[in-house]
């Protein structure tokens, strides 16, 4: 007879890391792009998808995808892995690499999905906290490697939700210290000015995808460098406006590359997924723009914080975290929702206690956002 069985123990405490969704006219919690993506983009999906073989399978090595990602950051296409945004990436990448009797190491408060993932696929995750300026301590984090002796570390920047960019020096000796792989998770990576990407040492591209369905070409080589272990994770999401496409990728040595399509699932990518990915790479110009856009959004919206009685952290991404001092911060949550204004909620996360995360939205969102925050403070 059939019965039900109990849910896995590392999913039984999911409910802790969904973000609440309610409906709100001005929803500024999952840090979106304020803006649609391009209109021309629009158009031109939308034609090319009149010409999608829909009865065939997709290129299952996305490679013209791969190609173009790729040839934007200047790395060969055997170094390219895209998914179904980068939390995808991310799960292929430690169903790959990570499972049980393998460890990873997280600095919380961090993006909650990488300690997340990693259980679910087994690993034993270990925890170190960040330094008072929420980024990686210089005094703790050598000493965090050596006891946890990780097959995976976990470095976000700019950090989700603290905000701040990791120090180029400090990811540099990480990647130097690590034993294993260093994730470097670059979902806001466009609004800072550095990125782990120029970590990478000399490499000779690896092997080109073979394309439709076929068997990826060539055997594994190394990256060579000296970054080995480095893997930079990007998503179509923020910058590029293009949440609901599902689109991410890493850049890593062709061993990762080739691991991670051991572990996806065949034809994970969708015919109109890997469109909607080549023609967006067509407008690197407007994408540009929108960070400028953001980042004086930003400084608008941090102005106007620095005006309320709330503590901010600064930030080299598309939010803000803020601690109301005067107010409990679930209460201030409800009355920014009361008033039509959806902010996430992170006041009970270890670290975090009495914190807000605000996305930066376009500034007449931003405007509203800081009237209802000075209505829900007095
Ligand atoms: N990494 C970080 C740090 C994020 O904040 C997010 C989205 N909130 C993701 C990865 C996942 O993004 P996506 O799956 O949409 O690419």
């Amino acid at each position: 007879m059939s019965a039900l069985v109990p849910l896995r123990a590392q999913l039984a405490s999911l409910g802790s890391y969904q973000s609440l969704q309610a409906e709100a006219e001005v929803r500024l919690n999952t840090n979106e792009s304020p803006y649609p993506p391009p209109v021309t983009w629009q158009r031109a999906l939308a034609e090319a998808v009149g010409d999608v073989d829909f009865h065939r399978y997709p290129d299952r090595d996305a490679s013209g995808l791969s190609r173009a990602v790729a040839a934007l950051h200047g790395v060969g296409a055997g170094e390219v892995f895209c998914a179904n945004g980068s939390n995808e990436v991310l799960q292929c990448l430690l169903l790959a690499f990570g499972g049980p009797g393998r460890r990873a190491l997280v600095f919380e408060p961090t993006y909650a999905l990488h300690a997340h993932i990693a259980g679910l696929t087994g690993m034993e995750v270990v925890t170190e906290t960040r330094g008072a300026d929420l980024r990686i301590d210089p005094d703790r984090w050598p000493g965090a490697i050596e006891r946890a002796d990780p097959d995976v570390v976990f470095l976000c920047s700019p950090n989700n939700p603290t905000g701040r960019t990791e120090d180029p020096d400090a990811v540099a000796a990480v990647v130097e210290a690590a034993p294993g792989l260093v994730v470097v998770d670059e979902a806001y990576g466009q609004f800072s000015s550095w990125s782990a990407l120029t970590l990478r040492g000399a490499h000779d591209g690896g092997p080109e995808p073979a394309g439709d369905g076929g068997e990826p070409a060539g055997g594994p080589q190394p990256a060579g460098g000296g970054a080995e272990g480095l893997v930079v994770v990007r998503t179509f999401s923020k910058t590029w406006a293009m949440a609901g496409a599902r689109l991410g990728y890493l850049v890593a040595d062709p061993q990762v590359v080739a691991g991670c399509r051991a572990a996806a699932l065949p034809y994970h990518l969708s015919a109109q997924t890997q469109l909607a990915g080549v023609l967006a790479l067509r407008h690197e110009n407007e994408m540009t723009e929108r960070v400028r856009k953001v980042a004086d959004a930003r400084a608008q919206l941090a102005q106007g914080l620095g005006e309320l009685d709330v503590e901010t952290w600064p930030s080299d991404a598309n939010f803000v975290l803020f601690r109301p001092r005067a107010k409990d911060a679930r209460d201030v949550w409800s009355a920014l929702l009361a008033d039509g204004v959806l902010v996430r909620d992170f006041s009970t996360r270890e670290g975090l206690e009495g914190c807000l995360r605000v996305t930066v939205g376009t500034p007449k969102e931003n405007e509203r956002f800081l009237e209802a925050l000075a209505g829900a403070l007095r």
